[in-house]
């Protein structure tokens, strides 16, 4: 099978550690890994490893993983397609372009729309997939269109009403479609004023996010105001934010219930945002695993309420 794949697919590597393609810094190897830097080469990588029925995992920026200590056994193939350009008010992309890339190169423009993901790390394809948000703002909002590929190797467009965006979720994560490319729609706006908000929001992440430790931003999704009882609704009002909806921040109550600093081995929960962990040095999988299962029991026994994970798991 490994000669097999390697036959079809120029530029295969073979066991690559996972640990310096997330941000997270955890994980094992890849035991096979290719780089795709030309969409025809992503559906390439994607077929041939269908037709071999490899288990196949597409990487963006890895700024949402947790790789397994034993790594991935199939195929990662790592979106690297760059391509952009801005025409009539709009921005056509590749999933490979980082979300910095689309932050600066609009800004640059006076176009606005994307002030909301200054210092957002990853790629567009990741941000798309998991309808990535912040400061009020959702990928979601300047969608035009989406093309992916179906479970069959087709490519298919996607207006922005059939993505199905929803809280950190979309059809392409639903159902396990790979990103290609998407167009967004923005507006003529102040130049000054776009770039000025944007690092606003970047130079906010550098003083409440741990970025001197590797993490992976936040472990939980906040939490529906809602899923609490009546009496907490109205106790923990002070604490809400609107995040496209009511929330109570997770990080709020992983603060209230003292988990600020807890450790399990090398990974933290970040004394400076309390919903992320931080990697103080050899982290490992099965710590984050055995970290979020503490936290999910201690948030359950004072709040009453599941935390539901945000970052996911690569096995
Ligand atoms: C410091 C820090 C701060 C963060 N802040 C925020 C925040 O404010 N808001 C927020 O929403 N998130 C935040 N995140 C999480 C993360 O940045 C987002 O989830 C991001 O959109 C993930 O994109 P990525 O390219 O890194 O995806 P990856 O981590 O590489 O992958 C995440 C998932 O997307 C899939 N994927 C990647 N590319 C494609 C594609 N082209 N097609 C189909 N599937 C694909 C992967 O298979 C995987 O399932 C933060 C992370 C960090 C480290």
């Amino acid at each position: 099978m490994p000669d097999t794949l390697s036959r079809f697919l120029g530029g295969l590597q073979k066991n690559v550690s996972l640990k310096k393609y997330t941000t997270f810094r955890i994980g094992g190897n890849a035991k096979y890994f290719f780089i795709a830097r030309t969409i025809p080469l992503v559906i390439k990588a994607i077929k041939v490893a269908r037709d071999l029925r490899t288990p196949f995992f597409i990487l963006g920026g890895g700024s949402n993983l947790v790789v397994s200590d034993k790594g991935f056994s199939g195929l990662v193939v790592h979106i690297q397609t760059k391509k952009y350009r801005i025409e009539a008010g709009k921005f056509f992309c590749e999933a490979g372009v980082s979300m910095a890339t689309l932050v600066k190169e609009t800004g640059k423009r006076g176009l606005s729309g994307f002030e909301w993901a200054g210092g957002l790390p990853g790629s567009v394809g990741g941000a798309i997939r998991g309808n990535a948000g912040a400061f009020k703002g959702e990928i979601k909002d300047n969608i035009l269109w989406v093309i992916a590929l179906d479970k069959k190797g087709r490519e298919k467009l996607f207006l922005r009403n059939r993505c199905k965006f929803s809280y950190r979720s979309s059809l392409f994560k639903e159902k396990g479609l790979v990103i290609l490319s998407a167009a967004f729609s923005l507006k003529k706006g102040n130049k000054r004023a776009i770039q000025s908000i944007a690092a606003d929001h970047i130079a906010y992440r550098k003083e409440r996010h741990p970025l001197e430790y590797p993490n992976a931003g936040s472990v939980f999704k906040n939490c529906d105001l809602k899923k609490f009882s009546l009496a907490l609704q109205k106790k923990l009002q002070p604490a809400v934010k609107i995040d496209p909806f009511p929330v109570v921040p997770t990080a709020y109550l992983n603060d209230q219930a003292g988990l600020k600093g807890v450790r399990q081995n090398a990974i933290q929960v970040s004394v400076k945002h309390p919903n992320c962990m931080v990697n103080l040095g050899k982290g490992k999988a099965k710590d984050v695993i055995l970290l979020m299962q503490k936290v999910k029991k201690i948030i359950k026994k004072k709040f009453g309420v599941e935390l539901e994970q945000e970052i996911e798991f690569v096995e």
